[in-house]
């Protein structure tokens, strides 16, 4: 049975040029960045055009660049990073932050909250959008910091960074962004729309490179306090020997990311855009099956990303049938301790638990092609049919 991935902003495969761009450095390329010799000076450069290629796609500078392990460490670097001083200096501060961020930046939220610091955390419209007006709003003399995802994991919404960042600047608080669903998949420019950005997260594995790798955009004059202790590297922000076969994937795939975004192209597999194969996936569906919602249809998204309600399913019930039919879809809900909660996202956008639990994310890759679509629409219109019947 060919399977049919759609689940990429889980994870996205590699793309086979990554995996060749990091070949050597598993084997005969070996050296520790940090010796003198020449085997570490061969990796040290790998490392270091790997920086320039993640810059370019950021359109900042090299320097401004750390590598991190993903994520999840970009995320609490950034909110530790920059808040851990005012709590060791006992001055009142207050960070800004969203209902819909994912859990590395809700959950360091959380606990720079245990340790002292005072937390909002901003509501979205329905369409999963958060405006700067609300920002303008829950500004506060003490606000250091505000951190809004670029674009949100579940939904695929996009937030307005660059005016929201502007507003913050004005008020002299520093901006952060979780950008790990919107690289690859949008421009962005920290030298243009993105300017007053001032933190930026990123992620190697939803932009074909290898789970574990990420970066963060620290801007030139930013201090921040370093999470891990150790050696000098990443000019002492981030200690720890680097990963350089991880490193140079991200760099290859930051190149292409910039190759193709460049180009105005998203999906080399197809001669329809990425958003075209999506919207016709999600308008299929629609037709298929009655009382079909798409969450957060109206806001700006990015091109790969669909959230569907489907009103009385079971979307568990929903994801069991189409894994077993060679479909690997996603539903907006973390799974703890065997409990499937409502997802924290659909919730904040107002829906109800029950309209929260019918709902699928089912999200493309550059890979996938418009076969699989074709393919994947009869499979999930009968699944659901089916679904439905039981009740
Ligand atoms: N932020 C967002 C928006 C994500 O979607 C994810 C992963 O799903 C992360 C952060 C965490 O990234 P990582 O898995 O690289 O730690």
């Amino acid at each position: 049975m060919e399977r049919i991935y759609l689940d990429a902003n889980a994870t996205t495969p590699l793309l086979p040029e990554v995996v060749d761009a990091m070949r050597p450095f598993w084997s005969e390329t070996f050296g520790n960045p940090s010796s003198a010799h020449q085997a570490g000076q061969r990796t040290r450069s790998a490392v270091e055009r790997a920086r320039a290629n993640v810059a370019a796609l950021l359109n900042c500078t090299a320097k401004e660049i750390i590598f991190t392990s993903g994520g999840t460490e970009g995320d609490n670097l950034a909110l530790s990073g920059v808040l851990q001083p005012y709590l060791d200096r006992r001055e009142p501060v207050h960070l800004i932050t969203t209902r819909i961020e994912h859990h590395a930046v809700l959950y360091a939220a959380e606990s720079l909250e245990r340790r002292g610091v005072e937390v909002t955390y901003l509501t979205p419209s329905q369409d999963g959008v958060v405006t700067s007006a609300e920002l303008q709003a829950a500004l506060r003399p003490h606000t250091k910091l505000v951190s809004v995802m670029l674009a949100n994991n579940e939904t695929g919404a996009v937030q307005p960074i660059g005016e929201m960042a502007q507003v913050v600047k004005e008020h002299g608080a520093l901006m952060h962004t979780d950008a790990v669903q919107g690289a690859g998949k949008l421009r962005l420019d920290l030298s243009g729309e993105l300017k007053h950005v001032d933190l930026l997260t990123l992620s190697g594995h939803k932009m074909y490179a290898p789970q574990g790798t990420g970066a963060l955009f620290l801007r030139k004059g930013v201090t921040l306090a370093p999470l891990f202790h150790g050696g000098p590297h990443e000019r002492q922000r981030r200690a720890g020997t680097e990963n350089v076969p991880g490193i140079v994937g991200l760099g290859k795939a930051a190149e292409m990311a910039r190759t193709w975004l460049e180009a105005g192209e998203t999906a080399p597999s197809s001669p329809a855009s990425l958003s075209a194969l999506r919207d016709h996936l999600e308008q299929s569906l629609q037709a298929a099956i009655p009382n079909a919602f798409v969450n957060a249809w109206a806001a700006s998204r990015v091109p790969n990303t669909t959230n569907i309600r489907f009103n009385g399913i079971d979307a568990e019930a929903l994801l069991i049938a189409l894994d077993m039919q060679g479909i690997a879809a996603s539903f907006g809900a973390a799974c703890m301790s065997g409990a499937t909660e409502p997802s924290h996202v659909l919730l904040a956008m107002g829906l109800t638990p029950a309209e929260a639990r019918s709902s699928l994310r089912l999200s493309l890759s550059r890979l996938t092609t418009p076969e699989e679509i074709e393919c994947a629409i009869p499979v999930i219109s009968a699944a659901l049919t089916r679904l439905r019947s039981l009740h």
